[in-house]
């Protein structure tokens, strides 16, 4: 293992561990209030469902009302209700947000790299903090040697593939079928369950990935996570780059160090790197102004006007969404009671499995 920040400058350093007053504060403040803005209402949705939950086991009608915006933790159901729309030309009445939202995290890759990823995802802004507390410990993160971080890297798109493939190969009459079975149906519930009343061998794998991102940053972004993945991939088409300009760079290598994906950004004209996640990061940190930008075309966007174009896609699709009355499932609250009451039967195994 080799340092993954090493002889960088006071200030700078400082900054990395979130306490930088300038420029890069100002950025680094904007893009922990949207994340925290975003995580703060993953946390509000929580408690949410589960008092809904809650009121269903113990039969109490009417029930409070569900929030669909957990299905934003469904995202391969939300991918099969893409791919089901597609078929059938409506969308599907179980978890449609989940499918809204797939579809807007797959919009933004598409104009604006995998901002989702660096402004939104809960998991990623975890992630962050986990890697700084590491750095507050130890004085930096670590990272795996380049022969073992190059296949680790490639772990992320097989599982994508994995689940993108399994998807399509399921067909148009399977898909229909898995989405309406009753293991989808709760999902959602079997989802929260998973981790407010999580197995020994869940805890332990939750134990090693958040004590391991404590020592290498973004490791479950980096290595793991097939969602993002895919907005990688979607991302190469994104008129969105960090542009350098070699013309007023003054190659101090700032940027690199800064660069939460590792990026050669120092070397770079245009980072088209899949896993350049629209942080921002390298333009807050580059001393020269002009130098290092998020352009779109020749336009160059400020990490403010990036910020609320992010927020304000996510917030437009959503109201867009309940304005067209495509947000929330029809299942109805007497059967929502009956399913969580039973949903440990053998009726509510995944389909899958049970026809094997
Ligand atoms: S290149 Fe810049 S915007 Fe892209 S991930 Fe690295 S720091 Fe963030
Ligand atoms: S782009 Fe900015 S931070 Fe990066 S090497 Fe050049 S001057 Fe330094």
């Amino acid at each position: 293992m080799t340092k993954a920040t090493s002889s960088i400058p006071v200030s700078a350093r400082a900054w990395l561990d979130g306490r930088f007053g300038k420029r890069a504060d100002r950025h680094y403040r904007v893009r922990v209030v949207v994340q925290g803005a975003f995580a703060l209402l993953c946390v509000v949705l929580g408690v949410q469902f589960a008092r809904f939950v809650s009121a269903a086991q113990a039969g109490t009608l009417p029930l409070p009302s569900r929030p669909a915006g957990v299905e934003a933790f469904l995202p391969i159901s939300g991918l099969m209700g893409a791919l089901d729309w597609f078929y059938q030309g409506s969308l599907n009445v179980i978890h449609p947000a989940a499918t809204v939202l797939v579809l807007v995290a797959i919009a933004l890759a598409l104009l604006m790299r995998k901002a989702f990823c660096s402004w939104i995802c809960p998991v990623g802004f975890l992630s962050e903090w986990l890697a700084k507390l590491g750095r507050l410990a130890f004085g930096r993160n670590f990272k795996p040697w380049k022969w073992l971080d190059i296949p680790l890297r490639g772990l992320k798109y097989l599982l994508m593939g994995f689940f993108v493939f399994s998807v399509v190969v399921m067909g148009r009459e399977s898909l229909t079928a898995f989405l309406t079975s009753p293991y989808n149906k709760v999902a959602d519930v079997k989802m929260g369950l998973f981790f407010t009343q999580m197995s020994t061998v869940g805890l332990s794998i939750m134990g090693v990935l958040v004590l391991g991102s404590v020592f290498i940053q973004g490791l479950w972004c980096r290595y793991l996570c097939p969602y993002g993945a895919l907005l990688g991939l979607f991302s190469w088409a994104s008129p969105s780059r960090i542009r350098r300009d070699p013309a007023t760079c003054v190659d101090c290598g700032l940027c690199d160090k800064a660069c939460p994906s590792r990026l050669p950004v120092s070397r770079k004209l245009s980072v088209i790197s899949p896993d350049c996640s629209g942080c921002l990061d390298c333009v807050a940190s580059c001393p020269v102004k002009g130098a290092l930008a998020m352009k779109v075309g020749r336009r160059t966007v400020s990490p403010v006007a990036y910020a609320a174009a992010v927020a304000m896609i996510f917030l437009a699709s959503y109201m867009g969404a309940r304005a067209t009355g495509i947000w929330n499932n029809q299942i109805t609250d007497r059967e929502y009671v009956e399913r969580i009451q039973n949903m440990n039967s053998g009726e509510y195994g995944h389909p899958g499995m049970q026809n094997d």
